[in-house]
């Protein structure tokens, strides 16, 4: 039988890796260059989190959870997102209690049970973080900072930073009574998902994927536009925050997000690029979201970038680094004495922190040349019975061709502090 991955899984093999460790270390250096510690949440947890925290009208919970028994019968989902984890843990680990605000930050994997396309998956990663007990816009412009200083460090540009306020409770309901008489004379033009919506969660219409374009729409009455005092005061405090930082926005009365935990500050981070999937970084205030998980009543902001996205948007504007030459010598041995000494001296150059390799299959020395190019090994060392006679070796480099003679007892100390 020939095995494949799952449909919407992929293998992140060596050749892409390194990419991937140099946008996870560039991520963890700035969300700690901001105070944020990193948090590891179970890949698992009971449906009903998700249920309660992502929401039972959004598509996520509907359509796309990864949800089973397990053998002693509880029903258990694979995490759709970080945000219901994060905040089960930081209310069951006496978090609440912690000087505010709260900063975590994570880089998961996620499950959704999707159309595979270019930057959609059923297994994928984000890199998030959520900052509770801050309720001042401050917050919000920190979290949306660090997501302009994550791309500026690693060299992207062109990528456009949406923001909008949905309010609270209170304006949305107010709100929502607007939008149900807006569109209820036309409810029969919606798809099946919006007259669910018109009922349960009038809002979720507005960032319908299917209805989203049409005219009746994108003219519908704008939340923004009902908002109450203090949601207002506390938009126009963000983008006076923004101003002063000078991180460029716009704001889109559409995005409402796709979860529906969220309230007051919603933001998107949106290639300008054709060809990328559009969203690389999605994130909002969820100020009931705590208190309505049995926590105590605590604000709450937070984003997930898709990682899978942001590389590919890093790939098509050319910033990533070269792949890393980990091994930066290789000893070749010429005689059975030579081979000895040479695992002697692999042994104490790992013990010192430099990579290097030796022939492990009987490779003729020519053999072991070519191997050792092929393998880009930026460093050459040749030990044979005269060298051992000598006590002394060449390092070549294999860029410019140089050698350096050293002793073969300095060998180590050498290439620790010159390769
Ligand atoms: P979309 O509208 O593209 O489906 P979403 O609103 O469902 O996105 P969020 O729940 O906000 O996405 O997740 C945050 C980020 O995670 C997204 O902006 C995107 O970059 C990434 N993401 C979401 N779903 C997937 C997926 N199936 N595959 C890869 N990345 C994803
Ligand atoms: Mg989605």
């Amino acid at each position: 039988m020939k095995y494949s991955a799952q449909k919407g899984t992929r293998d992140i093999l060596p050749q892409e890796i390194y990419r991937w460790h140099k946008a996870e270390q560039m991520f963890a250096q700035v969300c700690h260059s901001y105070g944020y510690e990193e948090i590891r949440i179970p890949t698992f947890e009971q449906t009903d989190l998700f249920q309660r925290s992502v929401g039972d009208t959004s598509d996520v919970v509907t359509k796309e959870m990864y949800t089973f028994e397990d053998k002693g019968g509880r029903s258990v989902t694979l995490r759709p997102e970080g945000t219901a984890g994060v905040v089960r843990s930081f209310i069951e680990n006496g978090m609440t209690s912690l000087a505010t605000p709260v900063r975590l930050f994570y880089n998961i994997t996620a499950f959704r049970y999707e159309k595979m396309q270019k930057g959609r998956y059923r297994e994928f990663h984000q890199f998030g973080l959520e900052a509770f007990g801050a309720e001042g816009p401050g917050i919000d412009a920190e979290i949306i900072s660090i997501v302009d200083v994550y791309f500026k460090r690693m060299g992207l540009k062109n990528i456009k930073l949406c923001i909008n306020s949905i309010g609270c409770p209170v304006c949305r309901a107010e709100y929502n009574k607007i939008l149900k008489d807006y569109f209820r004379p036309h409810i029969s033009e919606l798809c099946e998902d919006c007259q669910e919506r018109f009922e349960k969660n009038p809002l979720r219409m507005i960032d319908c994927k299917i209805d989203g374009e049409k005219e009746l729409v994108r003219n519908a009455p704008r939340l923004i536009d009902y908002l109450c005092d203090d949601c207002r005061a506390h938009f126009e405090g963000l983008k006076s925050q923004l101003e002063s930082l000078g991180i460029e926005y716009s704001i889109d009365p559409n995005i409402v997000r796709g979860l529906d935990y969220y309230t007051r500050t919603v933001f998107e981070f949106v290639s300008e690029n054709v060809g990328t999937q559009g969203t690389i970084c999605g994130g909002g205030r969820y100020d009931g979201l705590v208190g309505s998980m049995e926590g105590p009543q605590t604000p709450g902001i937070g984003f997930a970038m898709g990682a899978e996205r942001f590389l590919l948007e890093a790939e098509a504007q050319n910033v990533l680094p070269d792949k890393p030459r980990y091994v930066r010598i290789y000893l070749c041995a010429q005689s059975p004495e030579a081979k000895t000494r040479v695992g002697r001296l692999c042994y104490e150059l790992r013990l010192r922190g430099v990579g290097c390799e030796q022939d492990l299959a009987d490779r003729s020395f020519r053999a072991q040349l070519k191997y050792a190019g092929k393998q880009n090994i930026p460093y050459l060392a040749v030990i044979g019975d005269d060298e051992l006679a000598t006590g002394e070796v060449k390092i070549k480099s294999m860029e410019d061709g140089t050698e350096t003679a050293v002793k073969i007892e300095n060998l180590v100390d050498f290439c620790a502090e010159n390769i």
